[in-house]
């Protein structure tokens, strides 16, 4: 039942829609469990049609380590051996999410901060992040994500977000050009 709960949460698009969830746990219910068929085609179903899941695609039921992408996983192991002849000993504190978890994620940023355009700024919705498509990872500790900044060009792996030290993503021209685009800036 959480997961349609968050899913109208996310849906209602604002925090102060959040208190509505219990009302409208009821038509998710019927929506999700009652007319299979009604709820994966995402058209009539009563809301608007516009889950933020509904944008969304699991790559499966994995961890953080298996839901990553192949070259993303294989570039991120052979870093980690680099890292660790370099004496630095780099870990995956978060890798793949399925777009449930990031939806919990990115609800809980919206309840902390009130607002989805900031919380957008910590977490992105389902559909729109790299975490979910298995091709983002989250780094630690601090001195093991300085060692991956300035070594991680080579395996394709960059930090693209000036304000999250953690977060990196992997890009295979990246990985061919040897080098990192600039992060972005802190919207
Ligand atoms: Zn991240």
């Amino acid at each position: 039942m959480t997961s349609t709960s968050l899913r109208k949460k996310r849906s209602a698009g604002s925090a102060t829609l959040v208190a509505l969830g219990g009302v409208l746990l009821g038509g998710a219910v019927f929506a999700v469990l009652g007319d299979p068929s009604e709820a994966s085609d995402g058209g009539g179903s009563g809301g608007s049609g516009e889950s933020a899941l509904a944008g969304c695609t699991d790559r499966g039921d994995l961890d953080d380590l298996g839901g990553l992408t192949d070259p993303t996983r294989q570039a991120w192991l052979a870093a980690v051996d680099a890292a660790a002849a370099d004496g630095a000993e780099m870990s995956l504190t978060s890798g793949y999410r399925t777009c449930q978890h990031q939806q919990r994620l990115f609800d809980e940023k919206v309840d902390e901060y009130g607002s989805v355009e900031e919380a957008s700024v910590w977490a992105l919705p389902p559909d729109e992040s790299n975490h979910v498509r298995g091709i983002a990872l989250d780094v630690g500790p601090g001195p093991a994500a300085d060692w991956l900044q300035d070594h991680g060009a080579r395996f394709g792996l960059c930090k693209t977000m000036s304000w999250e030290w953690w977060h990196f993503e992997y890009d295979p021209e990246w990985e061919r050009s040897e080098s990192c685009p600039d992060p972005a800036p802190r919207p």
